[in-house]
This record gives C-alpha cells, structure tokens and sequence, in this order.
C-alpha cells in the first residue's frame, strides 16, 4: 500500500509515530498550523511555530525518508483576537518563501463569530495574492453545518478564488454533498471519537463517489490515531473496492489535489 497522509499534526507526536506511518505505506505528510492547545500569547509564538513547521518537523520527517510539507494561517480559534491575527498574517508572506509550504491553511471557523468571518476574509485575500492553495477547516458538531455554509459563501464571494484549488477538510455526512456541489474538495477526518471512523468514511465515498475527496487522521495531541488512513484503506479492500480504487482515493487523490503546487514532490 502507498498513501499520502495530508494533514497531520506532527508536532504533537512522538518519533515513533513518523517510522510507523512510512512502514504502513506513507509517502509524505503535510502538515497544517493549527491551535497547539492553548492560545499563543504574542506573535512571536507563531514565528517560532512557523520555523518548527517548515524547519525542525521536515528534519524530522526526513530520518525516515518522508517529505513534509505545511500550510500557515492563523487558526480560527485564535482570530477571535484581531490584533493578534493581523500581526500574524504579516508574517506569513515571509514564511510562503519557504520551499516546503503549500498553502494557507487550516483557516476557517470555530464558534461562526463575526471576528473569526473578517479574519477568514483576510486569510483568503492573502491566498488570492500570493496565488496559494487553500485548507479550511470546518466547525465541530453543532457548529459545522452552519459554519460550512458560511465558509462556503466567504469563499465563493471572492471571484479570484478557484474552488478546485481549495479543499474543505473534516466534512461528514450532511456537509459532504454542499462541498462537491460547489466545486471544492473535501477532506475526511479519521478519528477514534468524534467525525469520521473508518467504517462511516468508507460509507460515505461510496455514496458521494471518490472523486476529489481526500482521507486524513488529523492526528494531534488528543486521542487520534497516525494510522487511520491506512486503516480505512484496508477497510475499502475488505468490502471488496478494488485495489487501484483504494490508490486512487488514499493516493492519487492527494497528489491530484496538493500538486496544483508545483512544490509538491514526492520522488
Ligand atoms: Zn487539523
């Protein structure tokens, strides 16, 4: 088996974590910025977190032949402070040099609130500018419907915006149709408790069909599990999805998508 795993929380995992994900077949990982668990209390904490993704976490990855790329933003639940997130983004273009960042991301909304919406615009300016790939993250549970609406509207209310160069990450069953509909991608998220188990993901790429969809673990400091992928690769083959259906979903659907940067090189 070879998979991408396109969004995973290294920084918050142990060594062991990136031998076992190579051994089960992984080719790359690409890593997102996102909220480390408690809120940042300067800039200066997000330009270190920066040099930690595209510096020391890529070196890392590299002891066990893996590339890794990241994305940057600010996360959603940090925005509610504006000060802090315009700083961020001033920083950001300095980062978006770097040969291993594919994007802006994961950017989106937390609690829907109207200082996380005016930072998501600001996000998505900067993408339009810079002509960078976007990652979004959606809202948990009650929040996510709703939220993956607005996000969608924000998205689609920037005419330089192609949605086939954004992919909206964590969709489950009721927001998984509105995302393809509009022409953007969708991310399914693997984890043991909440979004998606194996079973429910491969249930749903039955229903809605494989075609720009991504599968990822996400894995981060909770419970969550580096090897979801490959888990549910395993649980395609079991109901009985050929192999080339398998690689075309934990594989060729990443490369498809996270090439349109010609930073992406996996070989
Ligand atoms: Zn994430």
């Amino acid at each position: 088996m070879r998979y991408i795993e396109p969004h995973a929380h290294m920084v918050s995992r142990i060594t062991d974590d990136y031998e076992a994900m190579r051994l089960a077949g992984c080719e790359a990982i690409c890593e997102p910025a996102f909220w480390a668990g408690f809120d940042r209390s300067s800039v200066d904490g997000f330009y270190d977190y920066f040099c930690q993704l595209t510096d020391y976490e890529p070196k890392r990855a590299a002891k066990f032949g893996l590339p890794h790329f990241s994305w940057l933003c600010i996360n959603p639940k940090e925005s509610e402070d504006m000060g802090l997130a315009r700083d961020v983004l001033g920083i950001i273009p300095e980062f978006l040099k770097r040969s291993n960042v594919l994007g802006i991301g994961e950017i989106g909304l937390n609690k829907n609130t109207r200082n996380e919406i005016t930072i998501l615009e600001e996000h998505i300016d900067l993408a339009a500018k810079y002509d960078q790939l976007i990652l979004v993250h959606t809202p948990h549970l009650e929040d996510k419907f709703k939220g993956t609406r607005l996000i969608l509207d924000v998205l689609r209310a920037d005419s330089r915006i192609h949605p086939g160069r954004v992919i909206i990450d964590h969709v489950e069953e009721h927001t998984v149709e509105m995302v393809l509909e509009a022409g953007f991608w969708a991310g399914i998220t693997l984890y043991p408790e909440s979004k998606a188990t194996p079973a429910r993901a491969v249930d749903m790429v039955e229903r809605a069909g494989m075609k720009n969809i991504w599968l990822n673990c996400a894995c981060d400091w909770g419970r969550s599990e580096p090897l979801a992928v490959p888990r549910t690769a395993i649980e395609m083959g079991r109901r009985g999805h050929s192999k080339e259906a398998v690689d075309a979903l934990v594989f060729g659907n990443p490369v498809r998508f996270l090439s349109q940067n010609p930073r992406f090189q996996i070989s």
